[in-house]
């Protein structure tokens, strides 16, 4: 018979995966013998099991569930339902990564009238009891039965304003016990049925609860987001309960080893006296500094601090610790390293290796280079900001600026980013429905909450700016405005925030790019001594190729060509090419091209200081270029000596039904080959001017053909590159050298690599459309549908996005596999979206590209993560 539970006495911080991370964890303290309230984790083994089993807890998995709760009672001496000594848990998910908030947790289990009565007599503490009870009440009501947190919420704002209090702590007994019976007739209204009495039946309908949040839609987004498995499951904590909420000798706290905002040592976090498990992080009543609690406790914060060095120095990384006192008696519910801001990821990575704990490698593969996102992105302008004087202040929850117009709801959020524009989103606080609409904002402000509430720990998680508990705004959420400093906001106001200051600014602040320095390039410095993959970047321009220069790139792997006409002077030159319809014309128009192209690929060669730069020759999906409004095809009919009319039926022409399989690529070269020759003259004639200046740089231009699905098609272009470069060579009485080679990005070319490869001198997977036709998804329209794909757990993450290894991975596997042998010169790299993906990049590692190509703010990114897939 299979194990499905496990004892925290039987556990240890090896078996994550089968007993989650917070399963492990507690198992591990208890090893060490920290003071752990006893329990068992239910493992993810039996989650998955739930779910091959329809949703449903098997008799197996609930006979071992039952038999352990025995085995807890005996530990404990407490008895579930007992009128003596009654035994109470606590229900928490804990999956093998952490996702914090994401699924749900169930306190109080066990209780019921009976059961509160005891308590309340033997505690002496009838309003503990009855708090515990209607808490109770409303968790299970809503994790369990999804009744809905709102209704009993009201309920606990209708009973403040009748007693006039403001907190729920100045809530007696009395009107807690009103609260329960209250909440358990809201119960049975909504659900048809009596709350339920037996300790057991409530405990599987949490389990049950917690094993059906692993998919509820936050969780779901928030492993896409995190590459985080479906199939992984969570693990179910079942823990006898310590409660913070006995009185003002108890309480409740988070705390972290380092601060998880800057990675500063010392121990950082909140405390909240009389309260219980979610109060802290939930925002509902501000808390105390974790220091204060050193006047409050001072017996059980020593312990503490203690318990911390310890942990500290077991897991050899920052923790992040839930614990309770109960009069004052210290108990740990949680440790697991420490969620952080990337600066903080970098600060404390360098600190442990300078105080001897981990070693550069170490350092290396504990940062998660998706993180790093954040501090490529801009900051205030030190000069705007300084003239810029803040409207209030709360906490810097999350670093970076972040400017935009306010709105109220996640929902709006949401819908004025799908339109374009940058919002800050102003709540009261945030609650795990809004993931999405914070996802959306360029910053959050919260009124209430700490550093650990939910908008401060998911901003962080996301990398996304985030100012919260700003208690002096006077919030009008229903009428979506607030008052703040004097000045009343409204809806589409613009908002300035400094996520790592804490101050908030009227109106827009200039920003400015980021630039890699301190222990950021430090960290860079060791990720690039392990890895083995080059790091190049996507560059159309010569900024973004400075940028990226700036940012490490080791060459461009990718100019897309057609990307330097988007500006309004240049696109014109283009449309001319594009709607000209005889060879003269588009001569003309190639002309008036040429010098643009030259002068950018000459300012792109002395941005790469002698690296590798490859060009794409042009690959325009036509659709993007033509002309729609009418003063647009006026100027293009004045330029060519047409008539409007003339334009028009050239466009109608031009329209293809697909045209992302279309008239694009070398097959733009194989009926134009005017194109491919204009566009060889400006690679090469950019390129003999350089070598005259830096005669020490020796890197040769590498033209790159796109979209080849055929030998004949790439020596076809190829026959025309060579021929002017030869000329332009000869007629300059230079030695330049160039090499030719392909995008590998449609599936034929993948499966003839080897013929291709005798004639190319590189290979390049354009993955974006190699993604596409290999499902033959339309890179234009799968927006559409592959929400339904996620819904139905077809796809767990977005192939444009992650690379499909079984399949387009496979593709690539054999292109390397069939071309290296044919020519051992051959280089082969990775321009697609896919090349900044951090799963991608190992892939890359593992099946021996020689470099990976992304865009200028992911090179760090990639950098990093090159290294992790090389010390993997
Ligand atoms: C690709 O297809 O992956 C690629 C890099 O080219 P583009 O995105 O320009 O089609
Ligand atoms: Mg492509």
């Amino acid at each position: 018979m299979a194990k499905w539970v496990y004892l925290f006495t039987e556990g240890n911080a090896d078996m994550r995966e089968l007993l989650g991370g917070k399963g492990a964890n507690l198992a591990e303290m208890t090893n060490i013998g920290l003071p752990v309230p006893q329990g068992f984790t239910i493992t993810t083994e039996a989650c998955t099991q739930y779910y091959n089993d329809g949703r449903e807890i098997n008799p197996e998995i609930q006979e071992q569930i039952n038999a352990h709760i025995e085995k807890l009672e005996e530990i404990t001496g407490k008895k579930f339902g007992d009128r003596e000594n009654p035994l109470l848990v606590s229900v928490r998910s804990g999956a093998r990564a952490s996702m914090p908030g994401m699924m749900d947790t169930i306190l109080n289990l066990g209780l019921n009238e009976e059961v509160v009565n005891t308590l309340a007599e033997k505690s002496g503490n009838p309003r503990w009891a009855w708090d515990c009870y209607r808490r109770f009440i409303q968790m299970y009501s809503d994790v369990v039965m999804e009744v809905g947190k709102k209704y009993f919420e009201q309920l606990i704002d209708k009973m403040k304003e009748e007693k006039g209090v403001k907190q729920d702590v100045e809530l007696d007994a009395n009107d807690l016990k009103v609260l329960a019976d209250q909440f358990k007739a809201e119960y049975k209204e909504k659900i048809g049925a009596d709350f339920p009495d037996d300790p057991k039946e409530q405990l599987m309908g949490a389990i049950k609860a917690v094993f059906r949040s692993w998919d509820n839609p936050r969780a779901n987004v928030y492993r896409r987001d995190n590459d985080i498995p479906y199939s992984w499951g969570t693990a179910v904590n079942v823990q006898s309960m310590a409660f913070g909420n006995m009185g003002d000798d108890c309480g409740t706290g988070v705390a972290f080893t380092r601060d998880p905002a800057t990675g500063d040592k010392g121990l950082f976090g909140e405390f909240l006296t009389n309260a219980q498990g979610e109060d802290v992080v939930a925002g509902v009543r501000t808390p105390m500094k974790i220091a204060e609690m050193e006047i409050k406790f001072p017996e059980a914060f020593e312990q503490f601090k203690d318990v911390c060095r310890i942990l500290e120095e077991h897991y050899r990384d920052m923790q992040d610790m839930e614990f309770t006192v109960e009069h004052g008696k210290l108990y740990m519910l949680q440790t697991r390293n420490g969620k952080r801001t990337a600066q903080a990821a970098l600060k404390i990575a360098c600190d442990l290796v300078d105080e001897g704990m981990r070693t550069e490698e170490e350092a290396v593969k504990m940062i998660d280079p998706r993180n790093l996102d954040t501090l490529l992105h801009p900051q205030f302008d030190a000069a705007a900001l300084k003239n810029a004087v803040p409207v209030g202040k709360g906490l810097g929850a999350s670093p970076g600026a972040a400017c935009g117009k306010i709105v109220f709801s996640a929902e709006d959020a949401e819908e004025w980013h799908a339109r374009g524009e940058k919002v800050v989103l102003v709540r009261l606080e945030t609650s795990p429905e809004d993931i999405t609409g914070m996802k959306a904002s360029q910053g959050i402000l919260t009124v209430r909450g700490g550093m650990t509430s939910h908008a401060a720990v998911v901003a962080r998680g996301m990398g996304t700016c985030c100012v919260s508990g700003c208690g002096d705004i006077a919030m009008d959420e229903e009428n979506k405005k607030f008052t703040l400093g004097g000045k009343e906001f409204h809806e589409g106001d613009f908002l300035s925030l400094d996520g790592t200051t804490g101050n908030i600014y009227d109106g827009a602040i200039k920003t400015v790019d980021a630039t890699i320095a301190g222990e950021f390039g430090r960290v860079m410095g060791w990720a690039d001594k392990f890895r083995r993959l080059k790091v190049r970047t996507n560059a159309d321009t010569p900024r973004d190729a400075r940028k990226a220069r700036e940012l490490g790139a080791e060459g461009i792997g990718l100019c897309r060509t057609e990307h330097m006409f988007f500006e309004e002077d240049r696109i014109a030159a283009f449309r001319e090419m594009i709607c000209a319809d005889t060879v003269e014309e588009r001569e003309k128009a190639l002309a008036k091209i040429e010098p643009y192209q030259e002068e950018d690929f000459f300012q792109i060669y002395e941005a790469l200081e002698g690296c590798p730069v490859t060009i794409r020759f042009l690959d325009p999906p036509l659709h993007e270029f033509v002309p729609t409004e009418e003063a647009d095809i006026q100027k293009l009919a004045d330029a060519q000596g047409k008539t409007v009319e003339q334009i028009k039926t050239i466009i109608a022409n031009l329209h293809e039904f697909n045209p992302m399989m279309g008239h694009r690529g070398c097959r733009l070269t194989v009926t134009y080959p005017e194109i491919a020759k204009m566009q060889t003259q400006a690679v090469i004639r950019a390129a003999i001017r350089i070598k005259k200046e830096h005669p020490e740089w020796t890197s040769k231009p590498e033209i790159m053909i796109p979209l080849v699905g055929e030998l004949k098609e790439f020596k076809f272009v190829k026959n025309i590159v060579v021929a002017t470069a030869d000329e332009e060579i000869k007629n300059a009485g230079s030695d330049l050298e160039y090499e030719v080679g392909t995008m590998i990005e449609i599936p034929r070319a993948c499966l003839t690599a080897d013929a291709i490869a005798k004639e190319a001198d590189f290979f390049c997977f354009g993955t974006n459309d190699l993604t596409q036709m290999t499902f033959g998804f339309s890179r234009d329209d799968a927006g559409k549908f592959l929400n339904a794909y996620y819904d139905t757990k077809i796809f767990e993450n977005d192939p444009f996005a992650k690379l499909d290894r079984t399949g387009v991975g496979k593709l690539m596997e054999m292109t390397v596999q069939l071309g290296k042998p044919v020519n051992p010169s051959l280089h082969i790299g990775i321009c697609g979206e896919h090349g900044g993906d951090p799963s991608s990049i190992e892939f890359c590692d593992e099946i021996g590209l020689d470099y990976v190509s992304c865009s200028p703010f992911r090179v760090p990114i990639a950098r990093l993560a090159a290294a992790q897939a090389a010390l993997k």
